[in-house]
């Protein structure tokens, strides 16, 4: 029989009765057989996630104030009681909660307590499912660097085979120090494309609050086209550049499998959903972009110099300077004389920027520096483009009929995608042209 993995973000296990009915889709195939969870997310707007809540609890054992953890672990509490409430079981919570703040208050350690929402999250839903729980520790192993360490596939094989069921949390594994652990944010998406890898899956289906990919954010343009399958190429570069759907990285697991990705929505289980696939088949003319994202937040730096050219190593001690200070940069576009920086802003917290204009200045001595701190990016996504001549003058048409200035122009050598930087205020304008140019056509 066809193994299929599921995966249910926080949304989906956000309260008791949002869990059954997140149960009662696991149940509604036998080929559901690997279930992986988020923990508790938001109820309603203003609520807060319970992994939210459990770093609030971190941040305040580091301070040193009892008090305030006490009252985040005070509300994470109250949710897991209530969800044990509503779903009508004895799941042993009280005493499970215990044993968890005594480990905190032991000084566990961050990412222990930012991984335990997903740990009860997946007792909960093993118990409701009546399937054995398999904790993420036994198989999914991050390497010195702290990023997910290439054993953790044969290990998830041979520890899953032992069970036909499972349900395992997502979000975190375990560091090579042999402590919990955890991805970036959003990081159970990782978790259940390992899960799909470790059992070969035939379909990692991944259930959320919405019904797929649409071809830019819906709060930028009212209801956009639903993408019905995109490349995992393609996913990648829309969820870098702010589509949210879906975590970034997700896709490595499954990738050189070739393992289909389903995004479904666990309150309409009947939608289509968007299918991530290795490949899609476009016709000529008809799918010339496939997705539009954008986000602000990134700063340009620019250096100008006379016979740049000509000067070897000038761009290696540029990125030497970033290099020393853990920097990595987005995009690099050159001319002859002059060479752009495009970092993230996180990146540039105190002074930071000041240092590096200071260190580059001393280590390449340009004629000129510019600094552009508010630059959007945003990248037109489709395998299409490479297949349509004059999208790209489309492209810049439309913004320019939109009166939007263009800061910076990168076109990927896939011909993939084009990225543009413009000013952070134009950001959504610029989606906007883009996408009534390629989907509104006049
Ligand atoms: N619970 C974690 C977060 O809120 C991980 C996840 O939901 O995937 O980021």
């Amino acid at each position: 029989m066809a193994i299929k993995v599921c995966k249910f973000g926080g949304t989906s296990m956000a309260d008791g009765n949002v869990i059954l009915q997140a149960a009662k889709i696991v149940k509604a195939d036998a080929e559901r057989r690997y279930v992986v969870v988020s923990a508790p997310g938001k109820r309603f707007s203003g609520d807060i996630k319970v992994t939210d809540l459990l770093y609030k609890c971190s941040d305040s054992l580091e301070a040193q104030d009892v008090k305030a953890f006490k009252e985040a672990f005070e509300k994470i509490c109250v949710r897991f009681l209530n969800i044990e409430k509503e779903i009508g079981k004895d799941l042993g919570m009280k005493e499970g909660l215990e044993a968890v703040e005594k480990e905190m208050l032991g000084g566990a350690g961050r990412d222990y307590c930012a991984s335990r929402g997903e740990y009860f999250a997946a007792r909960i839903m093993a118990a409701v499912l009546d399937v054995p729980f398999v904790d993420a520790t036994e198989f999914v192993r991050f390497n010195e660097e702290g990023v997910l360490d290439e054993t953790t596939f044969d290990l998830a094989k041979k520890v899953l085979s032992a069970y036909p069921r499972a349900v395992i949390p997502g979000f975190y594994g375990l560091g090579v120090d042999g402590k919990v652990k955890t991805f970036s944010r959003g990081g159970g998406d990782i978790s259940g494309s390992i899960v799909a890898r470790g059992v070969m899956a035939s379909l990692y289906e991944n259930w959320t609050d919405v019904s797929g990919f649409y071809a830019c954010d819906p709060r930028i343009v009212n209801s956009p086209n639903w993408i019905s399958e995109l490349s995992y190429q393609e996913l990648r570069e829309l969820s870098y550049m702010g589509a949210n759907v879906l975590h970034s990285e997700s896709i490595f697991p499954v990738r050189s499998v070739g393992i289909p990705i389903r995004i479904c929505n666990t309150f309409r289980p009947e939608d289509a959903g968007t299918y991530i696939v290795k490949a899609c088949n476009y016709t000529v003319g008809e799918t010339v972009v496939t997705g539009i994202a954008g986000k602000r937040g990134f700063t340009s730096i620019t250096l100008e110099k006379s016979l740049m050219n000509a000067e070897v190593g000038f761009a290696r001690k540029v990125l030497a300077v970033i290099g020393k200070h853990g920097i990595s940069f987005e995009h690099l576009p050159s001319g002859i004389d002059t060479m752009s920086l495009i970092i993230d802003n996180i990146y540039l917290q105190e002074g930071v920027l000041q240092q590096l204009i200071d260190e580059i200045g001393e280590a390449v001595n340009p004629d000129k520096i510019y600094v552009h701190e508010d630059i959007a990016l945003v990248a037109t996504v489709g395998h299409g483009m490479a297949k349509n001549v004059g999208t790209s003058a489309r492209l810049f048409k439309a913004l320019s009929d939109a009166g939007i200035n263009v800061n910076m122009i990168d076109q990927g050598s896939s011909e993939l995608n084009i990225i543009v930087g413009v000013e952070g205020v134009d950001c959504a304008n610029c989606i906007r042209a883009i996408y009534n140019e390629f989907f509104n056509e006049r």
